[in-house]
């Protein structure tokens, strides 16, 4: 392939990259933007595997088939609720191509001829490169390990974590300085010391978060694998890496910016750490005094109350997710509305352990747009909804983000499903959810517990309007 034709296909995929990034925006354009995206990675790859400085195709084509085959399987064998963690270890390997990228680059026969100002700009990128790199893979794979289970979910606390973090980025800038000075055998050995350093900041940085802090942490490494993928673009004068890899490092930026503002956070807290608890751990009980009673209800109650009942708003958590309980709610949805009742879904921005997670389930199990809400649509109705059904969610309606000063989640929205005249929450127990804190919704007067897995539940329920 000539160099004007791998540099218009560049352009196409970039372009195509930009309108996949805007199709994303909306779930009515979602397909059309991952139709986009996977347009311009095919042209993106093509035009990098057969432009003119690309050599040894037999082994290229070799890894790609393997790389391809793996992925298919994967994507085809991961459950809905792994996808955090499919979505953090992919970022991990961006990271680790960044470090491999890098120490290729260095030890290529064309740095070492390259002299002055270029030779510096070089070796500056590719220690940037690899910084970022080692960060974005060890911390990823902890944000993996995390998110499956593998490690504590409750965030590492030492003293002096903050002093630790400072001293690897001052020692590793300082070594930058000695690095640019370096001959190529003492420069490699800096180049190591300097990975492992950035490798262990990016474990105990992903360590110190733990609980409701997860998402940002997953979209925060989604922007760091971008500032790897440009910084590998530059150390391979490949235009298309540079830009793809700022637009993915820039809209992650934002996505964690979104995510901060969702849950009332700075930024800086979060990257900070130590909030949030092991999951699925009985409820830290607040420091303000939880009044009021559990009292449970049965599906054939549930149902009469829902028979009664003109508005009903469904409000879907994680533990949707994990039960599939989608489809059976979209059949409740369907009678009830059948029996002229409203029904609509009110979705918090970070319901469940990935941006859009509601999103995504919902529309897999064909529920019209139309009748999802994002929570700040839905709040102001609440107060003239009959019936609330929170379905396996817990820390996105516990009012203590707004009661409680002393409480962890404080100040994060949350949907106000207490302001309903009855609330149902169906759950399997009293455990706590992500953030391990209790949940006063449980306790109000309004409220009736649904025990049981949310699909099994739901079912009954189906069962039951139809008779
Ligand atoms: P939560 O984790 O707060 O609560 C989920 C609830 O679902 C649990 O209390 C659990 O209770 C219940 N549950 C689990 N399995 C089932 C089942 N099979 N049937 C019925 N209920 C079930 O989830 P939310 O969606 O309310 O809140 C999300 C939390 O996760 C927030 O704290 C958020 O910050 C965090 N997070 C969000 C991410 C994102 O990007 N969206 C990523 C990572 C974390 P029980 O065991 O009693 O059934």
């Amino acid at each position: 392939m000539s160099n004007g034709l791998q540099t218009v296909s560049y352009i196409a995929a970039s372009v195509l990259f930009i309108l996949s990034l805007g199709g994303l925006s909306s779930q009515e354009s979602a397909k059309r933007g991952n139709i986009y995206g996977i347009i311009g990675m095919f042209l993106a790859i093509m035009a990098t595997a057969f432009g003119g400085s690309t050599h040894g195709h037999g082994i290229l084509i070799a890894s790609m088939a393997v790389g391809s085959l793996i992925g298919i399987i994967v994507a085809m064998k991961v459950e809905m609720t792994a996808m955090p963690q499919l979505v953090a270890i992919l970022h991990s390997f961006v990271g680790l191509a960044a470090v491999l990228v890098g120490f290729g680059s260095y030890l290529d026969a064309h740095t070492q001829t390259l002299q002055g100002a270029a030779k510096s700009i070089h070796l500056v990128e590719v220690y940037l490169g690899i910084f970022i790199g080692a960060v974005t893979f060890t911390g990823s794979i902890i944000a993996w390990g995390k998110l499956q289970g593998k490690i504590m979910s409750r965030p590492l606390m030492y003293p002096g974590r903050h002093a630790v973090l400072i001293a690897i980025v001052v020692a590793s800038m300082a070594m930058l300085i000695r690095f640019l000075d370096m001959g190529t055998d003492a420069g490699l050995q800096i180049l190591i010391i300097m990975t492992v350093l950035s490798s262990i900041m990016g474990i105990l940085l992903v360590m110190a978060i733990g609980g409701a802090d997860m998402p940002v942490v997953v979209s925060m490494l989604n922007s760091y694998s971008g500032w790897a993928a440009a910084a590998a673009g530059f150390m391979l004068s490949n235009d298309l890496l540079i830009v793809t890899g700022a637009l993915v490092g820039s809209s992650g930026a934002i996505l964690s910016y979104i995510m901060c503002k969702a849950m009332n956070r700075s930024f800086f807290s979060v990257i900070f750490g130590g909030f949030g608890a092991a999951e699925g751990a009985a409820a830290k009980p607040s420091d303000q005094a939880i009044v009021g009673e559990v009292k449970p209800i049965s599906p054939e109650e549930t149902v009469d109350l829902l028979k009664e009942s003109k508005h009903v708003v469904i409000v879907p958590g994680y533990g949707m997710a994990t039960a599939k309980a989608q489809y059976s709610i979209f059949e409740l949805v369907n009678r009830l509305k059948a029996k002229g009742c409203d029904v609509k879904f009110a979705i918090h921005p970070v319901a469940g352990r990935l941006p859009g997670h509601m999103n995504v389930l919902l529309a897999e199990a064909n529920v019209p747009y139309d009748i999802v809400l994002e929570m700040d649509e839905i709040n102001p109705d609440l107060p003239e909804t009959d019936v609330v059904m929170v379905v396996g969610a817990n820390d996105i309606v516990n009012p203590s983000a707004l009661e409680d000063p002393s409480s962890p989640i404080y100040g994060m929205p949350v949907i106000e499903a207490w302001k309903a005249k009855h609330v149902i929450v169906s759950k399997r127990s009293m455990a706590a959810g992500y953030a391990g804190i209790e949940n006063p919704l449980f306790y109000k007067e309004n409220t009736r517990m649904l025990y049981g897995d949310a699909k099994k539940t739901v079912d009954l329920l189906v069962a039951s309007l139809d008779k």
